[in-house]
């Protein structure tokens, strides 16, 4: 669900590291979960940087975010892909168990993987019944904080270990300006996961004259220094990795000429966001 190209070689640059360990959860046996459907645009058996430890990822279709940068313009329909269910997706999942050692698992990305939220739900209640780790990559667009919703939202965080969230912008105006939505129930997505202390990995993509702003970094810095469970921020540098996706779908690519990050503005940024 953000700057990672699906299908190439991933680039993170990772600030603070803090280990991992997952509570074992309890779960009621429920046979319907196995046979509920999503629609799936890919799967990857050996993400590495999806999350803690080595996870097969799952990538969910649809999406209602048009970021500029976006490099996966495919998975943004969400009728398209393919209906895979629950029990399909973890029987394939478990063939790499033995490649996930303490703290890897199945990661569901996107597209926006909360827009099929009754799916991850079943996905993730079934997956704790095999005892496996849950790792949702996330925008948290279509996060609503009124109660029928949040009730939903807090079921699924009940079978979620941790989450990658994406802060896309700081500033109401710019985020909407790169991606076609407002940030609020983001940023009241993100204090909400604070005040259930759920663990959370932020990411944020850096894209030079778009997201690079020294102040803009600095107020993201003091967001995150309002929260209590954030536990590690990841730079994802832009790169130019999926551009093709564009032209074979006929869309207008927005950020012609922009060119990747230097180290320097790397480090600059790093420093910032963690806050040293
Ligand atoms: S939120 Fe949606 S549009 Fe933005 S990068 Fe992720 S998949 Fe692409």
């Amino acid at each position: 669900m953000n700057l990672i190209n699906i299908e190439s070689s991933r680039i993170v640059q990772e600030i603070t590291k803090t280990p991992m360990t997952f509570p074992i959860l309890m779960v009621q046996n429920d046979s319907s979960d196995i046979s509920r459907t999503g629609r799936v645009n890919s799967l990857e058996t050996f993400a590495s940087v999806d999350g803690p430890g080595v996870r097969f990822a799952i990538f969910l279709q649809g999406c209602r975010m048009r970021c500029k940068y976006c490099h996966n313009p495919n998975t943004w329909a969400i009728d398209s892909g393919d209906e895979m269910t629950v029990g399909e997706i973890l029987d394939r999942a478990e063939n790499y168990r033995p490649y996930w050692g303490k703290h890897g698992g199945i990661t569901v990305s996107g597209g926006e993987p909360l827009l099929q939220i009754d799916f991850l739900i079943s996905l993730f209640r079934e997956a704790k019944r095999r005892n496996i780790g849950t790792c949702i990559d996330t925008s948290v667009q279509p996060f609503k904080d009124d109660p029928s919703y949040l009730e939903t939202f807090d079921l699924l965080m009940s079978y979620t270990d941790i989450l990658l969230v994406d802060i896309k912008h700081i500033d109401p105006d710019a985020h909407k300006e790169l991606t076609g939505w407002d940030n609020s129930n983001i940023m009241r997505c993100l204090r909400h996961l604070s005040d259930i202390g759920k663990p959370v990995w932020i990411r944020y993509v850096l894209v030079p004259g778009h997201t690079d702003d020294i102040e803009d970094l600095k107020h993201t810095r003091e967001f995150l220094d309002t929260l209590s469970n954030i536990e590690k921020v990841d730079i994802l540098p832009y790169h130019t990795l999926g551009v093709h996706k564009y032209e074979s779908l006929g869309l207008e690519y927005r950020l012609q000429g922009v060119e990747p990050p230097t180290s320097d503005e790397i480090r600059t940024a790093s420093s910032i966001l963690k806050g040293v």
